[in-house]
C-alpha cells in the first residue's frame, strides 16, 4: 500500500504519518519526489485501513500496489531512478553508460590495456570478473584477490568506476573493499542470501536477470536488495534461455521498455553474454539504445582468440571503438548523451 502525501502536505505531516505506520508494525520507505512525497507502507494491509491514515492531515488518498513488488514498482516511485556510480558517473536518466572490459581479469597487462583502450574509445565503467561463475570446475576460475587489486589500479590509473561479480556472502566484505559496483550475476539473481547482504552495504549493484527468469521474479529480486535498504539498484538484460541454440541465449529486448513501465529502475543491456559472438554485439548494441536500454555492459580482450574465459563474444579493442563510434552518433537521436 502507498499513501500519497498532498503537494501541501508539511514536514510534520508527512512525520506524522511515518510515526503511525511504524507503530502500527509496517515498514516505511519514503519517495520523495518533485511534485510530491510518496510513502510505501510494507505490512498488513488490512490493517492500514483501520488505522486512520486517510484521514490525517496532509494526506490524499491511499493506493494499494497489486503486484508483489512494491518499492520497484513505478507505482511507488514514478520519476526514473538515477544511480551514482563515483568519479561522476550516472547510470539512469539521459545518460547512455557504457561498461566495457574483459569477461575475467587475467593478467595487469591484458587488464590495463583494455582499461586504457577501452577509455580511450569512450567507456566510462571498467568491467572485469576477478570470481568467475564457470560452468565447469577445470575452467579458469578468476585471480580472486589479486585481480580485485589489478581492477582497484586500472581505477587509478584511468578514473573509470569499477563493475565486478561478488559470487556470495563470505567474499563480500572483501569485493567491498575494490569494487565501486556490485554485480550479481545472472546465476545468483535469486540467491535470497546474497541479495540480502549486498542490500546491507551501500555500493551499487548491478543485478543480472536470470537466464530463466521472468521479469515479475528478476524485480522481485530486485525488490530484496530495496527493501534490504539499499536504492541503488541497476538492472541488467543478459539474454534468457529459448529453444534457439545458434546463439548463446536469446537477447530478451522486449525486457527494456516493459521493465521501464513497471519499474523506475534503470536497465542496461548485455548484448555480449547473450548473444555469445562478437560478431553480431554491435547490432544488438544498437538495437538496445534504440529500445530504450540506460546503458550496455560489452566484453573487451586484446586478444579474444587467447582469453581464457568468453573469447568468442568478446570485441577487439579496434571492434570496441568502432562501436562507440555509432552509439555517439546513435545516442542522441534517442535523447541520450554518453557519460
Ligand atoms: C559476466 O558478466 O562475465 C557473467 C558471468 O555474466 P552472467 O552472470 O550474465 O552470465
Ligand atoms: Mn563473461
Amino acid at each position: 500500500m502507498i499513501v500519497v502525501m498532498s503537494h501541501l502536505a508539511d514536514q510534520r505531516d508527512i512525520d506524522s504519518v511515518i510515526n503511525k505506520l511504524k507503530n502500527f508494525g509496517f515498514q516505511v520507505h519514503l519517495s520523495q519526489g518533485v511534485e510530491r512525497t510518496i510513502i510505501g507502507a510494507v505490512g498488513d494491509r488490512t490493517q492500514l485501513l483501520d488505522v486512520g491514515i486517510e484521514a490525517m492531515p496532509g494526506v490524499e488518498k491511499l493506493v494499494p500496489i497489486m503486484r508483489p513488488y512494491k518499492l520497484a514498482s513505478r507505482v511507488f516511485k514514478e520519476e526514473d531512478t538515477v544511480v551514482q556510480l563515483g568519479n561522476g558517473v550516472a547510470v539512469g536518466g539521459g545518460n547512455l553508460t557504457v561498461m566495457a572490459g574483459p569477461c575475467a581479469v587475467e593478467s595487469k597487462e591484458q587488464l590495463f590495456q583494455v582499461a586504457k583502450e577501452a577509455k580511450e574509445a569512450g567507456a566510462a565503467v571498467l568491467r572485469g570478473g576477478a570470481y568467475k561463475p564457470r560452468t565447469s570446475p577445470y575452467s579458469f576460475q578468476g585471480l580472486e584477490e589479486e585481480g580485485l587489486k589489478l581492477l582497484a589500479e586500472a581505477r587509478e590509473l584511468t578514473g573509470m568506476p569499477v563493475v565486478t561479480e561478488v559470487m556470495d556472502v563470505n567474499t563480500l566484505p572483501l569485493v567491498c573493499e575494490y569494487a565501486d559496483v556490485l554485480q550479481i550475476g545472472a546465476r545468483n539473481m535469486q540467491n535470497f542470501f546474497l541479495l540480502r547482504e549486498v542490500a546491507k552495504t551501500d555500493k551499487p549493484v548491478l543485478l543480472k536477470r536470470s537466464p530463466a527468469g521472468t521479469i515479475e521474479e528478476w524485480l522481485m529480486a530486485a525488490e530484496y536488495i530495496l527493501a534490504g535498504g539499499n536504492p541503488k539498484v541497476i538492472l541488467c538484460e543478459r539474454g534468457i534461455k529459448t529453444f534457439e541454440t545458434f546463439t548463446r541465449n536469446t537477447l530478451d529486448l522486449t525486457a527494456v521498455p516493459v521493465v521501464k513501465y513497471l519499474s523506475h529502475l534503470p536497465v542496461v543491456v548485455d548484448p555480449s553474454h547473450a548473444i555469445g559472438n562478437w560478431r553480431f554485439v554491435q547490432d544488438m548494441s544498437r538495437a538496445a539504445v534504440a529500445a530504450g536500454a540506460d546503458g550496455l555492459l560489452i566484453e573487451v580482450h586484446p586478444n579474444p582468440a587467447e582469453a581464457l574465459c568468453d573469447g568468442p563474444q568478446s570485441l577487439t579493442p579496434d571492434n570496441f571503438t568502432a562501436l562507440m563510434q555509432e552509439l555517439k552518433r546513435i545516442a542522441p537521436a534517442m535523447g541520450k548523451s554518453i557519460n
